[in-house]
Formats: C-alpha cells, sequence, structure tokens
C-alpha cells in the first residue's frame, strides 16, 4: 500500500440495502481499480483471498508487477480474463510471471492475439488451465461470493463474450464486465439473477457501444468505475454514457483522473473510496 499516496479521502456511507438477512461478514472486503491506462485490471482482496480480473495492457505491467509485490500477493486464488484482447490480458501474464495462481477463467481457451499467447505461455509454464464458466457458476472470496452473469455465445462479438461477475459481500455488490456490449448486457437482464449493484465497473471503458440505459436502470449503480487512458484515441468515455451516468445522479470515478482507486468494506455495508489523484472534477 506504500505506492497509494493518497491525496483525499472519501468517506461515503451506502444505506443498508437488504433487510439485514444477510449476517455482517468478519472480513474486510478490498477492491484495487488498477490505474493501467486504457485497459482494465482490478484486484479484490478478501479473507486472505485474493481475485484479479483482468491485467491492462503492455504499457502497464511495470505497473503492475510492483502493485502486487507492494501488496505481498505471491498467490492469485482466481483471475478472470474477461476476454482476450491485449487491453485485458497482457498485464495478466505479468502477474502470473510473479505470482502462482489456483482457478483461472477465461471465455476462450484459444485466440490469435500477442497477448493471450502469453497468458497461455505463462499458464502452460505454472501448470495451469482455462476454465470456462457458465452463467449461475459461484466462487467464493473469502467470504465475499462471485456469480457469472452472463453465457457468452461464440457467435457474439470477442467484447460481448467477456465475463461478467456480480461480487456480493454482505449488503454490498459490484459488477465487472469488462468489454461487454448491449448483447451481453441483454443477456443478463434476461438471466434473472439481481443485477442490482452498488458500484458498476462500466463496460468498454465508457463506451457508446456499453451501459445500455435498461442495463444501467438494472444495476441503478450509487457508483462508477471508468477505467481509461488519458486522451485515448477512443474518446473513452463516451458523453453519452457520461450523461446517462449524470441522469441517474451516479458518482463516478474514472481511472485517467483520480488514478487507481481503492474501495473497501469494512462491514459489507458502507464503502469507502480512496483515489490515488485529483485532476478531475469529482
Ligand atoms: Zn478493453
Amino acid at each position: 500500500m506504500k505506492r497509494l499516496l493518497c491525496f483525499l479521502l472519501c468517506m461515503l456511507f451506502l444505506p443498508v440495502i437488504s433487510s439485514g438477512e444477510e449476517s455482517i461478514p468478519a472480513d474486510t472486503l478490498v477492491i484495487h481499480f488498477l490505474d493501467v491506462g486504457q485497459g482494465d485490471a482490478a484486484i479484490i482482496q478478501c479473507g486472505g483471498q485474493t481475485l484479479m480480473i483482468d491485467g491492462g495492457d503492455r504499457d502497464s505491467n511495470q505497473f503492475i508487477y510492483a502493485y502486487l509485490k507492494d501488496l505481498e500477493i505471491e498467490y492469485i486464488d482466481y483471475i478472470i480474463a474477461t476476454h482476450p484482447h491485449d487491453d485485458h490480458v497482457k498485464g495478466l501474464a505479468t502477474a502470473l510471471s510473479l505470482c502462482n495462481a489456483g482457478t483461472v477463467y477465461s471465455p476462450v481457451t484459444e485466440y490469435d492475439g500477442d497477448g493471450f499467447r502469453d497468458f497461455i505461455k505463462k499458464l502452460t509454464e505454472r501448470n495451469l488451465h482455462i476454465t470456462t464458466p457458465h452463467r449461475g457458476d459461484v466462487f467464493n472470496v473469502g467470504s465475499a461470493t462471485v456469480i457469472f452473469l452472463t453465457e457468452p455465445q461464440e457467435s457474439w462479438d470477442m467484447n460481448d463474450q467477456s465475463l461478467m461477475v456480480k461480487i456480493t459481500f454482505g449488503n454490498t455488490s459490484f459488477i465487472f464486465t469488462g468489454d461487454a456490449a448491449w448483447e451481453a448486457e441483454q443477456d443478463a437482464l434476461g438471466s434473472g439473477i439481481d443485477l442490482h449493484a452498488d458500484v458498476l465497473k462500466l463496460g468498454h471503458h465508457g463506451s457508446t457501444t456499453s451501459s445500455s440505459q435498461a442495463f444501467l436502470d438494472a444495476v441503478h449503480p450509487r457508483y462508477a468505475i471508468i477505467s481509461v487512458g488519458v486522451n485515448n484515441k477512443y474518446g473513452h468515455p463516451a458523453d453519452e454514457t457520461l450523461l446517462k451516468l449524470s441522469h441517474m445522479y451516479v458518482s463516478v470515478f474514472r481511472t485517467d483522473k483520480h488514478g487507481t482507486i481503492v474501495c473497501t468494506s469494512s462491514d459489507g455495508v458502507n464503502l469507502s473510496f480512496v483515489i490515488t489523484k485529483k485532476n478531475g472534477k469529482w
């Protein structure tokens, strides 16, 4: 945590969402949304276990390596490569050069791309294999529960095949979307799984191809995380997406403006956010 020389600490208290049927967890949940430029990477820690969702692009290799070192992580219990595009999977190869891992999820086992080839090479060196999950599959990270929300189809665009998950910790919840676009969002909407979440890691870096109004209405987040590079060539995030969030009074954190964002819940009710730079309006 040495690297997190934090300029701003904001304690944001959430109301209890359910009627208290769920017990207060003994663990603390910490989610690090890493500032990997134009890409996605998150590290989730709970009860001494670690989940890593995506690892960013090649440019973030040194950062990923140093961050894992600082957290003293030597073993990653679960890895989710949301999809095999370089801006999500390249840094996972870096993580595997430092850490061994347990279960590794990916929507595909083969893909023609440099980053995915590096990823597979590292998995092979570590004698690890890819598990292709199905909608409704569940695993635990400490006392947090992770469920897969979609059933990706081969006929879908690769972004849409992104593994979308919901993490529930006590009464708090978080949705990670990779680069899933409207087709995958529709699939999740039809799943029957409760999509409401306090925090939504926005799909595809805030592009117009994700975050359909119907999906946003179902999730109804209080906070949105946009993982995006400074002045990126794609124009992410889209003004249209930001406007939707504004109309819903969603608080937005952006890695291009706020750096690495660390969200913590120590009681399964309240959330706190720590950001590493403050050059954006917020
Ligand atoms: Zn991406």
